[in-house]
C-alpha cells in the first residue's frame, strides 16, 4: 500500500468519541423539530456519514456542493453552489455540517444564501475549527475540535483533491503555501 504522509492531529479513536458527543447534543437539542441535516461537500462528507447515524432522531439528509475559486491552501471567500439542495426547507430547522470554518467567509456566504429560503432556524455544526484565523464573526453551535492554524488533510479533507480519504486527521506539511 503506498504510504501517505501527514502527522496525526486527531485519531480515529478521538473523532469517534467526539461525534458520538456531538451526536446525543443534537439529539437533545432537535428532539420534536422538523429537522433537517445539511452537508456541505465535499469535504464534509465523512464527517456528514458518521455525525448522522450518531443522531438518533427522526430527520431529513440533504446537501450543498460548493466549490472556491481557486485551488490554493487559502480561501478567497468567494464560494459558488455547485449544486443545490433537493428539500424545501422553508420552515424547517436546518443545521449545516462543515468540514472545517477557517476565516468563516464560507460559512457566512452559506448561512445568508440559505436564510434567503426562510427556514426557521439555519445554524452550524462544524468538525475543525482554526480560531487564530478568524475574519468574521460567526457563530459555531457545534465545534467537534479546535485546532492550530495549520493545514489539515484526511476525514474528508483534501489538499488538491487527494487524502480525503484518510481515516484520521493529519497535519500536512507544505510550508509556505498558507500565504
Ligand atoms: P473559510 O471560508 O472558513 O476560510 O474556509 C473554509 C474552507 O477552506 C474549508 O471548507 C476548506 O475547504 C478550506 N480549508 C481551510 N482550512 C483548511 C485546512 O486546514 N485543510 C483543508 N484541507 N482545507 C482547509
Ligand atoms: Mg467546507
Ligand atoms: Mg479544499
Amino acid at each position: 500500500m503506498e504510504r501517505i504522509f501527514g502527522r496525526p492531529i486527531v485519531t480515529q479513536e478521538e473523532m469517534r468519541a467526539r461525534i458520538k458527543e456531538l451526536g446525543k447534543q443534537i439529539t437533545a437539542d432537535y428532539a420534536g423539530k422538523d429537522f433537517v441535516l445539511v452537508g456541505v461537500l465535499k469535504g464534509a462528507y465523512a464527517f456528514y456519514a458518521d455525525l448522522a447515524r450518531a443522531i438518533r432522531i427522526p430527520m431529513r439528509v440533504d446537501f450543498l456542493v460548493v466549490t472556491s475559486y481557486g485551488s490554493r491552501a487559502k480561501t478567497s471567500g468567494k464560494v459558488k453552489i455547485v449544486t443545490e439542495l433537493t428539500e424545501d426547507i422553508k420552515g424547517k430547522e436546518v443545521l449545516l455540517v462543515e468540514d472545517i470554518v477557517d476565516s468563516g467567509l464560507t460559512a457566512q456566504y452559506l448561512i445568508k444564501t440559505l436564510a434567503k429560503k426562510k427556514p426557521q432556524s439555519i445554524k452550524v455544526c462544524t468538525l475543525l475549527s482554526k480560531p487564530e484565523r478568524r475574519t468574521v464573526d460567526v457563530a459555531l453551535e457545534y465545534v467537534g475540535f479546535k485546532i492550530p492554524n495549520r493545514y489539515v488533510v484526511g476525514y474528508g479533507l483534501d489538499y488538491q483533491q487527494k487524502y480525503r480519504n484518510l481515516p484520521y486527521l493529519a497535519v500536512l506539511d507544505m510550508e509556505g503555501e498558507q500565504e
